[in-house]
């Protein structure tokens, strides 16, 4: 049935190359998939590149392994089990994490939603005797909260708990996931639980952040791919079989027959369109103008990511990292001790480590030269660590637009542009712009958008293929 079929997937990065993969295991070895990708190399905000001997990931690092689609995935690309166990599945040491605020190292923050506490008890020293007190008085102030509202996550924060907590324990965490800060970051798209609790009819925050914890469970949190993305990157490509066609850029897309005209490739059946948010709304144009809106109203934000290898006897300190709150000194918003949180990287020879640089409304650092960056990286590590010297390695890897920002109303744009594509048959969108930023939320989109389009193309409901 899947004889002449012939689709494209505009976007080379893991949602793109995710729902290529997916088209190739419903459709089979005869549909025709084509890949469209703008730069000269797969992978989008995926990158794998070497660092004094060992492939180290400057994007991506890691993934919630708690959600099923990564396993579910590493499995059918015959990835998963534990290295050892002919995986290639990694998990990150365990080791603490910190956050530096008032210039000092504190442990994270225990028993919050991305920062946000319950109670004062997992703050430790983040927080003064001021703000403690208020966190215990915020469960007898009355919350305006009508079920469907959204505020940017600062204003809920700051207005119940104090800027303190949005400064020291909210930001820094918001500004790891999304390279931004409280204030660019609506509650409803990234706290989804929490927003759900508070439209429940929580009487406070801190018992809609209560409720809205999840439960703990065993086993790791996160995981990784031995070798770096690059890994799972190649495994898509080769079980996708697609015709991945690189430096080729969509520029044109239009209704044509039963099926749509995309420049330059010419007539297709289907398409889908796995690309950042401003090239989604070019895309789309007048096919779907108040979608095309939507997606062009969505903010990105940039940045930059240093990864140093120092010397094997460098004196870092037994952690995975350290996040930085707003209004620190230093010029990083976090670094990963990478060859400490991930036993397996690195080896006897070096230490590795990533310096990221940049969030919304901060971006200037980004495009400093690289020798620059490299320098303020260094500085950081001695302000931060202590630890002095020069680095065997380094690589600059700059993310221009790199993280959509899920600002206040997100959900209200998510729904534009589902439902304007919903009503063009043929077309499908999926990819970091809609319902998650983190690459299992993107594989999930990927894989979803893949299964409505052989619906259309076959006429069946794909989850009996
Ligand atoms: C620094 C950084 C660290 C991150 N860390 C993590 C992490 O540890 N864990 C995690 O889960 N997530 C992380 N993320 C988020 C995650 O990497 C991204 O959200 C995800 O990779 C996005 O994938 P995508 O395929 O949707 O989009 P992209 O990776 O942006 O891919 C879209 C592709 O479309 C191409 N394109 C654009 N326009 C066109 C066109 N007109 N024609 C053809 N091609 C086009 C682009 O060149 C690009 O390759 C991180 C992101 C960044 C920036």
């Amino acid at each position: 049935m899947s004889q002449g079929v012939r689709i494209a997937v505009v976007g080379g990065g893991v949602t793109g190359l995710s729902a290529a993969h997916r088209l190739r295991t419903l459709l089979g070895p005869t549909a025709e998939i084509l890949v469209l990708e703008a730069a000269d190399r797969t992978g989008g905000k995926i990158r794998t590149v070497d660092l004094a001997g060992h492939r180290m990931d400057v994007g991506a690092e890691a993934f919630l392994a708690r959600r099923p689609e990564m396993p579910l995935l590493l499995a059918e690309l015959g990835l998963a089990g534990a290295v050892g166990e002919r995986g290639e599945l990694v998990h990150p040491s365990g080791l603490p994490s910190l956050i530096r605020s008032g210039a000092a190292a504190h442990p994270m923050p225990q028993h919050t939603l991305m920062g946000i506490p319950a109670s004062a008890a997992g703050l430790g020293a983040l927080v003064g005797p001021d703000t403690r007190a208020r966190i215990a008085a915020e469960r007898t102030r009355p919350l305006e909260w009508a079920a469907g509202d959204d505020t940017d996550v600062a204003s809920l924060v700051s207005d119940r708990f104090g800027a303190e907590v949005t400064r020291n324990c909210v930001d820094p965490l918001l500004g790891g996931v999304y390279s931004g800060s409280a204030a660019t970051i609506g509650v409803r798209a990234a706290l989804p639980t929490l927003a759900a609790a508070l439209d429940a009819g929580a009487a406070s925050l801190g018992e809609a952040v209560e409720r809205a914890l999840p439960q703990s469970r065993p086993g790791p949190v996160f995981g990784a791919v031995r070798g770096g993305y690059d890994v799972l990157l190649r495994a898509l490509e080769a079980a996708a079989a697609a015709e991945i066609r690189l430096s080729t850029r969509a520029s044109g897309l239009t209704p044509s027959g039963d099926g749509w005209w995309l420049d330059p490739v010419g007539q297709v059946d289907a398409v889908i369109l796995a690309v950042p948010a401003p090239e989604l709304a070019t895309l789309l144009g007048r096919n779907a103008v108040p979608a095309a809106a939507a997606a062009a109203s969505i903010e990105l934000a940039s940045s930059a990511v240093v990864a140093l290898a120092l010397p094997p006897d460098a004196p870092l300190p037994r952690n995975s990292g350290m996040l930085v709150a707003t209004g620190e000194s230093t010029h990083a918003k976090a670094c990963t001790l990478s060859s400490r949180k991930w036993p397996s990287l690195g080896g006897p020879d070096s230490q590795l480590l990533r310096m990221s640089f940049g969030r919304y409304g901060q971006e200037d650092v980004v495009d400093l030269p690289d020798a620059q960056l490299i320098a303020l990286a260094i500085e950081d590590l001695r302000t931060m660590f202590g630890v002095t010297g020069t680095p065997l390695d380094a690589v600059v890897q700059r993310w221009h637009d790199g993280l959509p920002q899920y600002g206040p109303g997100h959900d209200g744009k998510v729904a534009a542009i589902e439902s304007g594509v919903a009503a063009l048959p043929g077309l499908a969108v999926a990819g970091a712009l809609l319902r998650g930023v983190g690459v299992p939320a993107c594989v999930a989109g990927g894989r979803a958008a893949a299964e409505q389009i052989v619906a259309k193309v076959t006429g069946r409901a794909a989850g009996r293929v």
